[in-house]
């Protein structure tokens, strides 16, 4: 098997009361344990594609042949995306961005309140399901940006995230049913600050 599932970083109830474990487990379990299988599915018996890296593979996805391409698509950018997503949180996080990253967040938007409010705009925005990002890029400055469905800025090249979160209603409807202003409102107490400033580093390099 060329892709793997890796458990999840925390126990499945470590973000309650906001993430609710019923939801972690099936979001985990089943949404991304599907991404990974039907990824794998799609590449079986390609050598070059099982060969190449997750990255390098959505971000060339014209190099894969047609008839795979959108389950790659999908299947890929499913599993990197939530494989990002899950080390974004941890048990007790939350509270607020330090050093370089609190610096710049303020210089492009005004200070960490005027970020939070543009991302979960960007959330509340994208119709259907998909995914507001925090990215650094072509020019090397911090960006609120949006995708469809499993896409990533790394498929265009247009930056490289340092923080998402999904607007799938897989990830809240449990919980929150059909409120997902409150279900991001409600992200920002799990958020791994420490992982977010780690992300932006490598990202700046
Ligand atoms: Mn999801």
């Amino acid at each position: 098997m060329a892709y793997e599932l890796a458990p999840l970083p925390y126990p499945k109830d470590a973000l309650e009361p906001h993430l609710d474990a019923a939801t972690m487990e099936i979001h985990h379990g089943k949404h991304h344990a599907a991404y990974v299988a039907n990824l794998n599915k799609a590449v079986a018996g390609n050598a070059a594609l099982e060969g190449k890296s997750l990255e390098a593979l959505l971000a060339d996805l014209n190099g894969v042949p047609e008839a795979i391409r959108g389950q790659v698509r999908n299947n890929g950018g499913g599993h990197w995306n939530h494989t990002f997503f899950w080390k974004l949180m941890g048990r007790g996080a939350g509270g607020v961005p330090t050093g370089a990253l609190a610096d710049d967040l303020k210089a492009t938007f005004g200070g960490f309140d005027g970020f939070k409010e543009k991302l979960e705009a960007s959330g509340m925005g994208r119709f259907g399901s998909g995914w507001a990002w925090l990215i650094v890029n072509r020019a090397g400055k911090l960006e609120v940006v949006s995708t469809p469905n499993q896409d990533n800025p790394l498929m265009d090249g247009s930056g490289r995230p340092i923080l998402g979160v999904d607007v799938w209603e897989h990830a809240y409807y449990l919980k929150y049913q059909n409120r997902r202003a409150e279900y991001l409102k409600a992200w920002w107490n799990v958020v791994n600050w420490s992982e977010v400033a780690s992300n932006y580093a490598a990202a700046k390099k």
